[in-house]
């Protein structure tokens, strides 16, 4: 597991009246002019916390969104500043920009322990380029540097990785070394059977994570619109149902790795399907070899469910990724709520990632029943992919000379 720099090395009690950029993952969903599941700040609160205790000044940064460069008031993060201060229960101070006047008149206001969040990073063309000149902005009001943004961990960018270079006193966060010294279980010596359940619409995206996690599993369940692609790869007819036909190849060839290696795979075995994907008539369940004419798969069924729980409640260690289904249409919500109470159940260390798979279990209402619920969609998968992720790098503490 990567070493990480932490707070401890930052000294906290040198930290009194120093001035602290913290790179946070405040991308949360904005509605209403408020925030929407304010998941993502709750998990950044014991770093705030710490760090204001000690007396540090804190810059807040964050992106949000996909302004793309441009300033854009729907992407602004004034509202987060606001339910920030209400969860920290102490006022946090907003600055209309992450750089130039608006940061250091920000900076200069704080007094010991105070907290300001600056305006989205990704206001900025710099940010997503990693443009040098960039990052020295954004460092140009702080003389230290802590990053607690797992989601982000993936990018390469400025906030990221070209301010690291800028501070030399610089740490992870809390959350970032609980995200990776949960996640490294998995890829070190997990307690066995190791079992994986993948699901959402595609393959795409998600192969590098299932070559690396394929030769240390015991089972692999697949279910979603990933499934139906195995399927074909078997040779079902799934209709009117999604497939990528041009990753059949690649399903066939993890397929045949999984038998030579005595990987058990549990492919759905009936369906539930539909007419039609918007405002379905007629919706049924079935086998997988009898999916009618013009028909779509939109969850699995309930032998399925039957099998998924069945193998759940054998795992020692379990990772999660991917709705069953099209969850957010109900009634094809069924496998994913089933597999999230399942995974409450689980005797084992479970871990889930991904936006989708952690609004389901928040859903079925068993999150705080998981062993770890990983903040970064994106970033986990990459991680388990066995990826080196440039916020992870940045960090890591250089090796003995
Ligand atoms: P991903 O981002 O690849 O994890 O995909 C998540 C999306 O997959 C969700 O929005 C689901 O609605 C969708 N999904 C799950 N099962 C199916 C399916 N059988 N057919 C089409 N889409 C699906």
């Amino acid at each position: 597991m990567t070493d990480l720099l932490t707070l401890e090395d930052l000294d906290l009690a040198r930290l009194r009246g120093v001035p602290v950029l913290v790179r946070v993952d405040f991308n949360v969903p904005l509605k209403d002019g408020g925030v929407g599941d304010d998941t993502r700040i709750v998990e950044a609160l014991p770093t705030l916390r710490e760090l204001a205790a000690a007396g540090a000044r804190l810059l807040l940064v964050s992106h949000c969104g996909r302004p793309k460069g441009e300033r854009n008031p729907k992407y602004s993060l004034r509202p987060v500043a606001a339910r920030l201060g209400e969860l920290l229960g102490r006022p946090v101070a907003f600055a209309d920009d992450c750089v130039g006047a608006p940061a250091a008149a920000a900076a200069a206001a704080l007094g010991d322990g105070d907290v300001a969040l600056l305006e989205n990073l990704r206001y900025h063309k710099g940010e997503e380029k990693n443009d040098p000149e960039f990052a020295r902005a954004l460092a140009a009001n702080a003389r230290a540097y802590v990053d607690d943004a797992f989601g982000a961990a993936h990018r390469a960018h400025a906030s990221i990785v070209g301010v690291a270079a800028q501070l030399p006193r610089k740490a992870a966060g809390r959350l970032l070394v609980r995200e990776v010294a949960a996640l490294s279980r998995l890829l070190g010596e997990p307690e066995r059977p190791f079992v994986a359940i993948l699901g959402g619409a595609k393959i795409e995206g998600k192969i590098d994570t299932l070559e690396n996690l394929l030769p240390r599993l015991d089972v692999l369940m697949v279910g979603g619109g990933m499934a139906n692609t195995f399927l074909a790869a078997r040779g079902y007819d799934l209709k009117a149902s999604l497939v990528e036909r041009e990753r059949l190849d690649t399903a066939e060839s993890i397929l045949r790795r999984a038998r030579e290696n005595g990987i058990e795979v549990i492919l759905p075995d009936d369906l539930v399907v539909a007419d039609a994907f918007e405002a379905p008539s007629d919706i049924r369940t079935v086998g997988v070899d009898e999916v009618p004419d013009g028909f779509l798969a939109l969850d699995v069924g309930p032998r399925t469910r039957a099998a998924f729980k069945a193998a759940i409640a054998t795992a020692r260690t379990l990772f999660w990724n991917g709705p069953l289904g099209v969850f957010e249409r109900p009634p094809f919500d069924q496998a994913t709520r089933a597999v999230a109470e399942a995974l409450a159940d689980c005797p084992g260390f479970t871990l889930i990632g991904g936006g989708e798979t952690v609004a389901a279990a928040h859903q079925a209402g068993v999150a705080d029943r998981l062993g770890h619920v990983s903040t970064g969609g994106g970033a986990s998968l990459e991680f388990l992919a066995g990826l080196e992720l440039p916020g992870i790098a940045a960090l890591a503490r250089a090796s003995a000379p």
